[in-house]
């Protein structure tokens, strides 16, 4: 493996840079499928790294694996849209088409197929990643179509382009979307300006950042700029909050602008090094960004001194949280840093770095490109300017809704099409679920903020499920660093099971506010203290959802002996009635 021409040629890619580690293992796992044995040490000969740092990498990231996946691996998006849309049926129907377990590769290492948490395509799934590439608008059809053409080993090249296109699916344009101004004119402007007022007009706009948190754009950049080193600035291209996809569009239509936004920063904060964490999951639109960011290069437009390198991550939710982004991007594994100190000081290598959306980026180009006054024409005190949401769900029109700040959810249920809502869930997981009584709240920091996912269920679906599956993927993308949240969410997850399974009782709802008060007071980063959110909102908005599943409204014990003996049975391929326990014989 050391002396492999194809890893050598891997490495010289990445310039045998440590931080290239992840980017050099990403590489690997597509040539081979997997980082075969060996490679591991290989890899961390050649970059001069401890070999125990090259396999936390590889352990950490989902799309990494040291065990040989198929020649063909596809993970279906596990998204609760993808699911009420029957991803799950159809991954059943792929299993029996291949004669496959999901999780397992076929004995003769063609194919493999399994879940992964969304991948970003909630307006047009149920959707999967193949070998990578992104499936839209699965059907049973496609399913079977797929199976055949797997089998017949058919090049990813021949199969059908429709499979792979995948929609910008924009409904409503208002500034961004509507009005993107001139790239190379802004750039100028920025120029024109100089750092201190393109910072001055980011305050007058009252630009905050498009993450949720909602931090004033302005504040962030002058800090950085106050802070003495090698500053950076990077675009969160990561979002992988279930039910979120505008940035994917964002990055399709209007890469140039988020390229102008960095340059707007790079001069703001005097960087001369950018970089654009692209996740996994939207690796597909890795070589359009190349393209966009080779002809900008071409053009002088990046500036003399700036350059801007493309960052891929490889399926780790938690890397959106912007600390573990930076850990990823010096690649190591995403574990949030503890803070402070913040990045704006101590961010990529130990330099001020301040790390961005691509929205936010995109908004701070516009309003260096057309002014402040026009920006916050639009939106509210608070909350000035637009906000794209990412709809999907129950509703007839899914897709991108750019609004203005402070309108309300029924304003937008009206739009999509939307009727009979039960609820919506905004903000993805950990934002807030909200029922008809809420439906006149208004979007914007000063009562429902949002980083953009707006997941619609009508009176078919049901809450308790919704709920569950939140707990499934807070447990899954726990990075497992804290021992409350890798401990906590599997709890928690256990707990809606136990409930789902008929088993529950008072005990096990006082249970799950238990685990959220210890979740808030001791885990590490926000996706541990966020955890409970959703079964929170859920159980105080629909709470019959949980207490018919009930098997007692009182404090009564109800674990079931004989129902845990069920896997000892199915072991012995014992059944008999001496093989179970009766309640008298407890
Ligand atoms: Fe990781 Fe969860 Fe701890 Fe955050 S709270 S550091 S995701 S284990």
């Amino acid at each position: 493996m050391s002396s492999d021409r194809r890893l050598d040629a891997i490495l010289d890619r990445h310039r045998r840079r440590p931080q290239a580690v992840l980017q050099v293992l990403i590489d690997i796992q597509a040539a081979w499928n997997h980082i075969p044995a060996g490679a591991d040490m290989a890899v961390a000969a050649a970059l001069d790294l401890p070999l125990a740092r090259v396999r936390g990498v590889i352990g950490f990231y989902s799309f990494l694996s040291a065990e040989p996946c198929g020649r063909y691996r596809l993970l279906f998006s596990d998204d609760i849209t993808d699911r009420l849309a029957g991803s799950r049926e159809l991954m059943r129907e792929l299993g029996s088409r291949l004669w496959l377990e999901p999780d397992k590769v076929s004995e003769d290492g063609l194919v493999s197929f399994g879940t992964t948490s969304c991948i970003g395509l909630c307006d047009q799934g149920p959707a999967l990643l193949v070998n990578g590439r992104a499936i839209t608008r699965l059907d049973r059809q496609r399913v079977r179509t797929i199976a055949e053409l797997i089998r017949a080993e058919a090049s990813l090249a021949d199969w059908p382009a429709d499979f792979f296109r995948v929609d910008d699916n924009i409904q409503r344009r208002d500034l961004l979307l509507g009005e993107p101004p001139p790239t190379d004119e802004t750039v100028e402007t920025a120029r024109a300006l100089g750092a201190a007022a393109i910072v001055e007009r980011l305050r007058r706009a009252g630009l905050r950042g498009r993450g949720g948190a909602g931090f004033p754009t302005a504040s962030k950049w002058a800090a950085c700029r106050a802070a003495s080193g090698n500053r950076v600035v990077v675009c969160n291209a990561d979002e992988g909050e279930p039910g979120a996809f505008k940035d994917r569009v964002l990055l399709t239509r209007h890469a140039d602008l988020l390229i102008a936004g960095m340059c707007v920063c790079a001069l703001a904060i005097g960087a001369r090094q950018g970089f654009i964490y692209l996740r996994g999951e939207y690796r597909y639109l890795q070589m359009h960004l190349e393209t966009v960011l080779a002809r900008q290069r071409a053009a002088g437009q990046l500036g003399d001194g700036f350059d801007i390198a493309l960052h891929l991550g490889a399926g780790a939710y938690i890397c959106g949280e912007e600390s573990a982004l930076l850990e990823s991007l010096e690649g190591k594994r995403g574990i949030p840093r503890s803070r402070p100190p913040f990045p704006v000081a101590h961010g990529y290598l130990g330099q001020p770095t301040v790390v961005d959306n691509v929205e936010t980026l995109c908004a701070a180009a516009w309003i260096t490109g057309h002014g402040e006054a026009a920006w916050r024409a639009r939106g509210t005190q608070q909350s000035s300017g637009t906000k794209l949401l990412s709809i999907a769900g129950d509703c007839a029109r899914p897709g991108v809704y750019e609004y203005p700040f402070g309108v309300t959810v029924r304003q937008v249920l009206a739009d999509c099409g939307a009727s009979d809502t039960l609820a919506v869930q905004v903000g993805g997981p950990s934002g807030t679920c909200i029922g008809a009584d809420g439906f006149e709240r208004r979007l914007g920091f000063e009562d429902l903020p949002t980083a953009g996912p707006f997941i619609v269920f009508d009176s078919r679906r049901d809450p308790f499920e919704i709920a569950r599956a939140y707990t499934h993927f807070f447990a899954h993308e726990s990075c497992g660093f804290c021992t409350p949240c890798r401990v906590g969410t599997a709890m928690l997850a256990a707990v809606m099971d136990k409930i789902a399974a008929g088993h529950g009782t008072r005990h096990e709802i006082d249970e799950i506010g238990r685990l959220d008060r210890a979740l808030r007071q001791s885990a590490h980063c926000g996706l541990g203290r966020t955890a409970c959110n959703p079964t929170l909102d859920v159980l105080e908005r629909f709470r019959p959802a949980f207490e018919r599943r009930l098997k007692s409204l009182d404090f009564e014990p109800a674990f079931d002996l004989d129902g845990a003996l069920a896997s000892a049975r199915a072991m012995t391929g014992r059944d008999d009635a001496g093989a179970h326990l009766s309640e008298e014989g407890r």
